[in-house]
């Protein structure tokens, strides 16, 4: 679609190219790291600290907020502020922003995730793990410690940059008037997330919003059929389930899905993959964006299917952002589990193939000739400060 290509050649060059000594005399963005982790995941979070102090926060010290739906230790707690000079907060997350709320039906909810163990959807019967995706759809912003942040930087456990990253990008998303920034897109895995996209369409349907040209991103092209909406008739509604949408919230309705009756437009399951995000605070807090929280949280797909957060930033990101307010950091490697971003193999770097889709495994990685790629990129340029990528 066309709104893809305009990111990339029109509204989305890459912030700076190449490398420099960092400017630490610039002032820092109101912006901080944040970090939802649990005590046993410690070993993980020391890596990934480790690796974004090395590739960029020694010279810039933003702070850490950690939270944790339980209480941090003092081992965890000691361990991770040895591992930055900058300051750390600690903090806890209530049971008004994690698990079942009040008027989902515990019962029920328990049962819907037990099948979807059952199924074997990837994290579908681990009840946390809903939570977790509820919490970073509709709370994270609305906690405590992060109330006097505009802007956050999301690290996970266990990832990893490798190459150094030497100016701010608060500061440059700011002077760019970006809203949110992302380093992967990807696929979603289709089965946990089956409704999303009708109530996310029914969002966009119900507010009357029309597209910025973000959410064509979203959109699966259906080559072969004629478009559904007639674009001249205001009146026009798809027949999508509105009793169901206009239900008492809490019944946990969601309908039976039958991919062959689904009508109007499709989800291709592309989302930015939330583990990376850098994004202004003020979006999530807007009320659009409650409003789209509240009507995806009242359909039960956060318990009766296992809807990410990321899907859920995404989709709302294409409801109310226009691909200008979004950035793509083709300029930062980075890595979680089994998938990566290397800049080296990004459109930043060559020709541009497929901006959005950066799907680079391990094992295609290899067959790229990794050694190639980092004796390329590791040259230092200035005062031994280059775009080190290991
Ligand atoms: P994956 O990256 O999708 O495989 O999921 P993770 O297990 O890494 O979880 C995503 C993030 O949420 C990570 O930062 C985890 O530390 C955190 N997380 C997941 N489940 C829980 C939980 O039950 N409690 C807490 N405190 N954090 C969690
Ligand atoms: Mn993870």
């Amino acid at each position: 679609p066309p709104a893809i290509k305009k990111i990339s050649e029109k509204y989305d060059a890459v912030f700076v190219t190449g490398c420099d000594v960092p400017d630490t005399t610039k002032p820092r963005a109101n912006a901080a790291f944040v970090v939802l982790a649990r005590n046993k995941e410690l070993d993980g979070v020391i890596q990934s600290i480790k690796s974004i102090e090395r590739h960029f926060n020694r010279w810039y010290h933003y702070p850490y907020v950690f939270l944790n739906d339980g209480d941090f230790n003092s081992t965890f707690k000691e361990t991770v502020a040895n591992y930055t000079s900058s300051p750390v907060e600690f903090g806890k997350v209530g049971p008004e922003m994690w698990g079942f709320p009040d008027w989902v039906d515990p019962k029920v909810a328990k049962e819907g995730i037990a099948k979807q163990g059952d199924a074997a959807v990837m994290y579908g019967g681990m009840e946390s793990y809903h939570a977790m995706c509820r919490f970073y759809s509709g709370f994270f912003y609305k906690h405590e410690l992060l109330q006097k942040y505009e802007w956050y930087w999301r690290l996970e456990p266990e990832i990893k940059y490798f190459c150094d990253i030497t100016y701010d990008p608060f500061q440059a998303m700011i002077e760019k008037n970006k809203t949110y920034g992302f380093t992967i897109a990807v696929k979603e895995l289709r089965e946990t997330v089956p409704n999303i996209f009708r109530y996310a369409s029914a969002y966009k349907r119900l507010n009357n919003l029309t597209s910025k040209g973000l959410w064509e991103m979203f959109v699966e092209p259906q080559p072969d059929k004629e478009p559904e909406i007639p674009e001249d008739d205001p009146n026009y509604k798809p027949p999508l389930p509105e009793e169901i949408l206009r239900s008492d919230p809490g019944r946990n309705n969601m309908p039976e899905i039958d991919p062959e009756a689904m009508e109007g437009e499709k989800y291709n399951m592309c989302h930015f993959w939330s583990n990376f995000e850098i994004a202004k605070l003020s979006f999530f807090r807007s009320k659009e964006y409650e409003d789209f929280f509240q009507m995806m949280d009242h359909s039960g797909g956060f318990w009766m299917e296992r809807w990410g957060d990321a899907p859920i930033h995404s989709l709302a990101a294409g409801a109310l952002l226009s691909p200008r307010d979004i950035h793509y950091f083709r300029d930062f490697g980075y890595r979680h589990t089994t998938i990566q971003h290397c800049p080296a193999n990004a459109p930043g770097r060559q020709l541009p193939r497929e901006p959005y889709l950066e799907k680079t495994t391990l094992d295609e990685r290899k067959r790229l000739e990794e050694d190639r790629y980092w004796d390329e990129f590791d040259q230092p340029k200035l005062n031994g400060v280059g775009c080190r990528c290991r």
